[in-house]
């Protein structure tokens, strides 16, 4: 039902919980974030790290505090089931581990993608049979977990070109987030039939999605909305937009909105 996510130099995970909290009035039943562990520490990248609940978003930030998540990258959801019930399991962000059978004793070592996703993939039941025959193993019941499989399975070692590959292939409504294990400085995302911006901290060198910009009031003082089909790359300090077909758009295309 609502996310917020962002890149930057310095710890994003207060905006991205206060960012939640801004979000809290259009109800939820669950809530969770990833982020990628060590982002801070050169040399000390380990991998991805998510947390959840489906309490209250000021646990999540318990969670987050208890388990000393201070990481530059991250993406954060609160959800408002469709397919699957309100459980932990159900909740995003979603990891995707790659095909075959993944260790149940470190899965955060080895998870490669973490997704999150408003919205629903109308076609996910042939995805996932798609995806299970290529061994992907399906931790949830919702239909969010085939994007997470659908990007691993085409990811050749650059995330923007898997999120846009693999939006040709999604039905339905959707605005996303995305983080890959490998790319630990990058932030993707896409839209279609559901709210996304881009918002903006020039000065901070740090840039942010969320599914509306109030969640990034007094954090970012430019915002672009997203259109139809775009899609995202955030990388620290810098973003780049396209169409659908991975055409770049010109600034004039989107313009930048000055928030105050
Ligand atoms: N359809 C997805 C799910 O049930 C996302 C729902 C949402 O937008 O929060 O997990």
């Amino acid at each position: 039902c609502g996310i917020v996510a962002g890149v930057g130099q310095n710890d994003v995970v207060p905006v991205l919980i206060q960012g939640l909290q801004r979000l809290e009035y259009r109800g939820y039943d669950s809530c969770g974030l990833a982020v990628h562990t060590g982002s801070l520490v050169p040399g000390a990248h380990t991998g991805l790290h998510r947390t959840r609940s489906t309490a209250r978003v000021a646990q999540l930030q318990a969670q987050a505090q208890a388990e000393e998540l201070r990481e530059s990258i991250g993406i954060a959801h609160t959800r408002w089931a469709t397919h699957g019930e309100p459980s932990v399991v159900n909740a995003h962000p979603h990891f995707s581990f790659g095909p075959g059978p993944h260790s149940a004793d470190s899965p955060e070592q080895t998870a490669r993608i973490a997704l999150v996703h408003n919205g629903i993939i109308e076609n996910y039941e042939t995805l996932r049979q798609q995806l299970e025959a290529k061994g992907y193993v399906f931790a949830s019941a919702t239909d969010t977990e085939v994007v997470a499989h659908l990007i691993d399975s085409l990811y050749e070692g650059d995330l923007f070109q898997a999120l846009r590959e693999a939006t040709t292939q999604l039905r339905g409504a959707y605005a996303l987030a995305v983080i890959h294990r490998d790319e630990p400085h990058r932030l993707v995302g896409a839209r279609a039939g559901s709210p996304l911006v881009l918002g903006i901290d020039a000065a901070g060198q740090r840039n942010f999605l969320a599914s509306d910009a109030m969640a990034l009031a007094g954090v970012t003082d430019q915002i672009i909305y997203l259109e139809e089909g775009d899609l995202v790359d955030l990388q620290t300090g810098k973003y780049w937009l396209s169409d659908s077909q991975g055409q770049p758009l010109e600034a004039a295309q989107r313009p930048v909105q000055a928030v105050k």
